[in-house]
């Protein structure tokens, strides 16, 4: 069997984004095999953990990928201040003497970004609308790389490493069982160190913020990457809690088109034809995001939005949402099957680009969430549930259909359900020994209950 196969087996799937299928991300003839370790976010440190601690089962798969891959170039991407994990890939490197080389990123968001570090490493565009690969590159990340190293040694991907921080007693990394409660998870960290808060799924950027009911009845996923416990009225939590016709009502009213947004937008600084300030342009003319036409170009351009959300976060002096109404249209652009045509408006990278990049320390702090950055997280512990429920969609391509009948006995590892053969997609596991319940789109697994 290819390593390919061992990791579509396994059922690994992207650990740092959307969850795209690995095996189908592993493509012969490209010129670079990039691997991320610049863990974007602020607040996570997962990566990091994993570095520091599995550096030589991270080199391993990536020489064991890329043997057959066959990248002329082979590099793993992190931040320059991260000096333990330097330190730590580069012994294992040169214990395995495979050709691969470090590269030290500054720290700015979001330098783990895809098509970002194809640029700093490159120096190539990934044209608007377009993959990676289109330039010669495939990327993946230290975590994946982790689980793909579980793969190749026979073991399904089954457990998460995940960061649990913010306002919690014991900040701290968490192995878990794929499907394990998220309350298990900060019962590990000591539980929440405030009486009211709120839950950050994510990092301050990109997450969503949950309410603490909410959190009952969540589980981990393959693509979990950590939780943050902040008080209820934290920046984040305000902005996400505005309803859709506040916020617009918002953007008419107070966009002042500065543009600041379109200024600091990383897709822009590439060259792609992504100005936010367009698009609330756009939006003061009618009263919803829902009303924008679709065949309007600039509308059609928040396909090419990355989320990161920058413009609202860091860039906007309003504190307005060209995120969150670009992320509307990019699901109704998405439902109608309205796809960006590749390269399409792409121009040169801006000549700004390296001093408009938004250092990680003052998107924390914009974010309001500066106070936990600065932690250095080295405490670990397993969680281990005595249920676990695993969803049937935790990746990107075709839901899982369950392959055992309700009630039947599984073992750790055993394969309990996979997408249709020849979709895109992925298999899923049992994480835990137990007795299956097939439930509406997901399966939960009880250990009590196993034999009756
Ligand atoms: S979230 Fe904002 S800054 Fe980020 S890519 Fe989208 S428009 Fe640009
Ligand atoms: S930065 Fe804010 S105020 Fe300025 S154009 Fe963008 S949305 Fe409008």
């Amino acid at each position: 069997m290819s390593v390919t196969e061992m990791i579509e087996k396994a059922g690994v799937v992207g650990c740092g984004g959307a969850g795209f299928p690995t095996y189908a991300k592993l493509r012969n003839g490209v010129e670079y095999f990039i691997i991320n370790g610049a863990e974007c976010e602020p607040l996570l440190c997962t990566d990091r953990f994993i570095m520091r601690n599995f550096a030589a089962n991270v080199v391993s798969a990536i020489c064991a990928v890329n043997g057959e891959i066959g990248a002329k170039h082979c590099c793993v991407a992190l931040k320059e201040s991260y000096g333990e994990e330097i330190k730590a890939l580069t012994s294992a490197i040169e214990e395995s003497g495979a050709p691969i080389s470090l590269h030290l990123l500054r720290s700015f968001y979001p330098a783990g970004d895809e098509q970002i570090i194809v640029y700093e490493i490159t120096g190539r565009v990934v044209p608007s609308g377009g993959i990676p690969p289109d330039v010669g590159c495939v990327v993946s990340n230290v975590a994946t790389m982790l689980a793909s190293y579980d793969a190749i040694s026979g073991k399904p991907f089954i457990s998460k490493y995940l960061t649990v921080n913010g306002e919690v007693k014991n900040p701290l990394i968490v192995n878990a069982p794929i499907g394990a409660p998220l309350t298990e998870c900060l019962s590990l960290a000591g539980g929440a160190a405030i009486e009211d808060y709120c839950v950050l799924l994510g990092g301050p950027m990109m997450g969503k913020i949950v309410a603490k009911e909410a959190l009952t009845g969540m589980t981990v996923t393959k693509t979990t990457s950590g939780i943050v416990v902040l008080p209820p009225d934290n920046r984040l939590a305000n902005i996400q809690r505005m309803s859709v016709e506040h916020m617009s009502r918002r953007a008419q009213a107070a966009c002042i088109r500065c543009s600041q947004c379109s200024d600091l937008c990383p897709r822009n600084l590439l060259g792609h034809l992504m100005e936010p300030h367009k698009i609330m342009r756009r939006l003061a003319l009618r009263r919803n995001p829902e009303e924008l036409p679709l065949d309007d170009e600039v509308v059609r351009s928040a396909a090419l939005c990355c989320e990161c959300g920058i413009c609202e976060l860091v860039a906007c002096p309003m504190e307005l949402q060209p995120r969150r109404i670009n992320a509307l249209l990019r699901k109704r652009l998405s439902a109608e099957g309205i796809r960006y045509p590749k390269g399409l408006g792409q121009k040169k990278t801006h000549p700004f680009i390296e001093m408009r990049k938004v250092p990680t320390g003052r998107a924390a702090a914009r974010a309001g969430v500066y106070k936990y950055q600065k932690r250095k997280i080295d405490a670990f512990a397993e969680a281990r549930p005595e249920s676990v429920v695993l969803p049937m969609t935790q990746h990107v391509g075709s839901p899982c259909k369950p392959l055992l009948p309700d009630g039947a006995d599984v073992s750790r590892g055993q394969l309990i359900a996979a997408s249709p053969e020849g979709k895109l997609g992925s298999s899923v596991h049992a994480s835990i020994d137990g007795k299956i319940e097939i439930l509406h789109d997901a399966i939960r697994i009880s250990s009590e209950r196993r034999g009756g």
